[in-house]
């Protein structure tokens, strides 16, 4: 190991690279409490010069590398899966490389937040269109990529982030520097076009949880933002989970060009005011389920002409408008004007001290969704007794439920639901029995929302392992998968353990 980090720090500088206990168990979670993978090194290379030569080392060394964005998958992604490897820490590469405005395309570092991109955008009076993922402030381009992360804003309208992905900068795990899209063709002088002379091998790292290789840089379509906007927000009626999906059904039966549309139903709404999360709200008589929209307009006649047919669906299903202020509750103002689509999620982690989110997050029709959220009751009756044990120790049950339900491309939402659950850590003593009983409750959750046939995108540790363990992969697009990983990284170097994938034998090698 000595010599190992000798050769790195060669590359880096020793500025850049650690193996202190510290810097280590900083780098061994992500947004759960319960998963832990402690890596053996933590480095930040530069560019991808840099981390080629990493992984080329790496292969001869035969060692785990896990590339890391923002740090804020929330299934264990981006730590290491057990107690080793390399966590390859991607945000030192955080700059624009170039903006084209003629063409509408900007190049980034892989490392760059959502939110510094788009604060550099508003200058020219563009944006990314999809806002990435609600945790933008600080998750990186690379890493909502590698998620095909949506729920940031915009993704009504512009779908997910890798909609608008040109092209890609990837090191592949042996240590290649390639380009994909129109930067294929070594006579292009910028990226403009997704395909390179033939298939879209941009897409197999959309999406691929960091698997097939590390991204360094990206080429992304930009818009420039319209001039006019409007946002409403409304009460709905008790139970209105049928009523939501029928609303954001019209929508898109109608051709609407909507921004953003979201549904928060009654115990989210109920439970977030009790606890502060949604001080907004505070002063509604009645604490039931809201639902939002945002549209945007070249002109003030199309915006107007939208409003009224937005409006014309809610007011036909029973939905009351609150006020136009964010005071009157109008979360949907807040959302577009105040940056609140890169704030709303963060307090699900933060709701009471102590208390997280062992949530699922998929996309699915929008039909799907409250037949979804039923199932997910009677899960919650069924696993009483587990719930009832924390509650003996916590003093609360874990609740379940879903976070705002989103509406995005492919006529599809974005569906946060899970178990708030306590960690095992409460009053100075840590709690074995609440640890197992979390993660046994996590995969029992997340096995009974893949049987409703859901499209998970962001898989990390627990969630890419168990899918295998279920036997949720059709077996020849198992083999596929595998094949492909095997042939771009033949001793399964980078991110080793998703999937259950730990080498050729599918025996675990570290
Ligand atoms: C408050 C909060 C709100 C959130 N809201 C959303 C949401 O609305 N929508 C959503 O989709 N997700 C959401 N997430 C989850 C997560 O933040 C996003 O999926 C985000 O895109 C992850 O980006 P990151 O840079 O933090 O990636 P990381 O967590 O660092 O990494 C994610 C995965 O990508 C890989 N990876 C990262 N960078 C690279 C790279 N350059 N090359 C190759 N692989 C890489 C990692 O190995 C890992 O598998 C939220 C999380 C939080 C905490």
């Amino acid at each position: 190991m000595p010599e190992l980090y000798q050769k790195l720090e060669e590359i880096v500088s020793k500025k850049y690279i650690s193996n202190s206990l510290y810097v280590r168990h900083a780098y061994s979670r992500t947004v759960d409490p319960v998963l832990q993978g402690v890596p053996d090194i933590v480095i930040r290379p530069k560019d991808a010069q840099e981390v080629s030569e990493i992984l080329k080392i790496a292969n001869e060394e035969n060692i785990a590398v896990i590339p890391r964005g923002g740090g804020d998958c929330e299934f264990g992604g981006s730590k290491p899966i057990d107690d080793s490897g390399i966590v390859l820490d991607l945000k030192r590469m955080n700059n624009v490389v170039n903006l084209d405005q003629e063409n509408l395309i900007v190049t980034v570092e892989a490392g760059i937040s959502w939110g510094k991109l788009n604060d550099y955008l508003c200058n020219f009076g563009l944006y990314t269109g999809c806002l990435g993922p609600g945790s933008g402030l600080t998750a990186s381009v690379g890493g909502g990529i590698s998620h095909q992360s949506v729920g940031g804003g915009g993704c009504a309208k512009y779908g997910s982030c890798t909609n608008q992905l040109v092209s890609l900068e990837v090191v592949l795990p042996t240590g290649e520097i390639i380009e994909t899209g129109s930067q294929a063709n070594k006579y292009s002088k910028f990226p403009f076009n997704r395909f390179g002379n033939g298939p879209d091998f941009s897409s197999i790292f959309c999406g691929d949880n960091g698997i097939f290789g590390v991204k360094t840089q990206a080429s992304l379509q930009i818009f420039p933002k319209p001039p006019f906007a409007d946002y409403k927000t409304f009460l709905m009626p008790r139970k209105s989970e049928e009523i939501s999906a029928k609303i954001f059904t019209e929508i898109r039966r109608k051709g609407i060009d909507i921004y953003d549309s979201m549904y928060f139903m009654d115990l989210l709404v109920r439970v977030g005011t009790e606890k502060g999360i949604f001080p907004l709200w505070e002063n509604l008589k009645r604490k039931r389920g809201t639902m939002f929209y945002t549209v945007e307009a070249n002109t003030e006649k199309e915006l107007e002409e939208k409003v009224k047919q937005v409006d014309k669906i809610f007011l036909q299903n029973k939905a009351e408008e609150l006020g136009p202020e964010i005071a009157d509750g109008n979360i949907g103002k807040w959302h577009y004007v105040e940056q609140g689509h890169w704030l709303i999620a963060h307090n699900l982690w933060g709701l009471i001290p102590g208390f997280t989110a062992l949530d699922a997050e998929c996309h699915t029709p929008i039909a799907a969704y409250p037949g979804i959220l039923k199932d997910v009751e009677l899960w919650d009756l069924e696993h009483s007794n587990e719930m009832e044990k924390i509650l003996e120790i916590s003093g609360m049950r874990p609740i379940s439920g879903a976070g705002p339900i989103i509406l995005i491309g492919d006529h599809n939402v974005e569906l946060t639901t899970g178990v708030t659950s306590f960690e095992s850590y409460i009053d100075g003593k840590n709690y074995e029995i609440i640890e197992e009983l979390n993660i046994k409750l996590w995969k029992s959750l997340l096995e009974r929302i893949t049987k409703h046939g859901v499209t998970w995108y962001m898989l990390g540790d627990i969630l890419s392992r168990l899918l295998i363990e279920i036997g949720a992969f059709q077996p020849e697009y198992l083999q596929f998968l595998k094949s492909v990983k095997k042939t771009l990284d033949p001793r399964f170097i980078l991110s080793r353990g998703k999937f259950n994938f730990w080498g050729e034998n599918g025996k675990k090698i570290s």
